[in-house]
């Protein structure tokens, strides 16, 4: 092998690696975009293509602690962000098996011709996570 050849989404409109430009995920399987990662905003998704896992742990987050793996875009090994596989909390745990992308570390990519913004911050239902774009530790437990 030795040469790997990225999934390609054939949708509309896709987040991609940053470093390479594999697509990562679909914009219609976000579930929310109200997520803090450990570099600013990030994004809860259903589904990513061309990852990997790295190394598990468990880290405290804002909601709790949770079990998560670094997630890794399969062509370059760029952390991209990071998959939760176990959510402590019960509240959380719709998060168990869904993917956390840093919108630091991936682009959007428009397949369409009309400009959309990438800057859809619509909030989501229920309140969760919506922590503004304060200066709150993304290690500080509530
Ligand atoms: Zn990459």
């Amino acid at each position: 092998m030795g040469f790997i050849l990225p999934q390609y989404l054939d949708c509309p409109s896709v987040y991609a690696c940053s470093e390479c430009k594999a697509h990562i995920a679909r914009i219609d399987d976000v579930i929310s975009r109200t997520f803090q990662g450990r570099h600013g905003r990030a994004y809860l998704t259903e589904a990513v293509v061309n990852e990997k896992l790295g190394a598990c742990e468990d880290r405290l987050l804002m909601t709790g602690i949770h079990t998560v793996c670094d997630l890794c875009c399969i062509v370059c090994d760029s952390v991209v962000g990071w998959k939760y596989i176990r959510a402590h909390d019960r509240s959380q745990q719709y998060k168990e098996g869904r993917y956390v992308l840093e919108q630091s570390r991936i682009f959007y990519v428009d397949n369409r011709t009309e400009p959309v913004s990438s800057s859809t911050a619509t909030g989501t239902t229920g309140g969760w996570h919506n922590m503004g774009l304060g200066a709150r530790s993304p290690l500080l437990s509530r």
